[in-house]
Formats: structure tokens, C-alpha cells, sequence
């Protein structure tokens, strides 16, 4: 895993959210992210938000599929590093 000093992430607590726009690196806990609907990128002159949760479908489905394109978003940025 790419260190940009960040402290040290315990894999099971943490999510990192990668923003699509700016590349800023958000780590955030995990257990705050889950009652939250959605979350604002800390990037400079960035107001990207990740949506946490679909609006209209209140349900755990909106709240799964988010949390799939997170992890996607994840695993595509570590990719890049790893080939
Ligand atoms: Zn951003």
C-alpha cells in the first residue's frame, strides 16, 4: 500500500477514498462513513462528493452499490502502483 503520510491505516477500520476529479486521497474511519449519506472531498478547490447512499432508495441496496464503486475506485487507483 502507497504511504503519501499518512498514519498508519488499520485495514479494517479505515476506507480510503479516492476522488475521481482531483486524486486526493481521503482517509476517513469506516464506521463515522457508515452513517453518513455522503462525503465531501478534503482536496483543494475540489467539491467533489462521494455519495455514500442513493436518495431516492433508502434501502440497503442504494447503500451496497455505493459502497462496491468505492471499493472499485480503491483497488483501481492500488492497480496503477502494482503493475
Ligand atoms: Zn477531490
Amino acid at each position: 500500500m502507497r504511504n503519501y503520510g499518512i498514519r498508519q491505516m488499520r485495514p479494517a477500520a479505515r476506507v480510503l477514498l479516492i476522488c475521481p476529479d482531483c486524486g486526493h486521497e481521503n482517509a476517513e474511519f469506516a464506521e463515522p462513513l457508515r452513517s453518513m449519506r455522503a462525503y465531501a472531498c478534503n482536496g483543494e478547490d475540489c467539491d467533489y462528493i462521494f455519495e455514500l447512499a442513493a436518495p431516492r432508495q433508502q434501502g440497503g441496496t442504494g447503500f451496497a452499490e455505493a459502497w462496491k464503486r468505492l471499493y472499485s475506485a480503491v483497488y483501481a487507483m492500488c492497480g496503477h502502483g502494482a503493475r
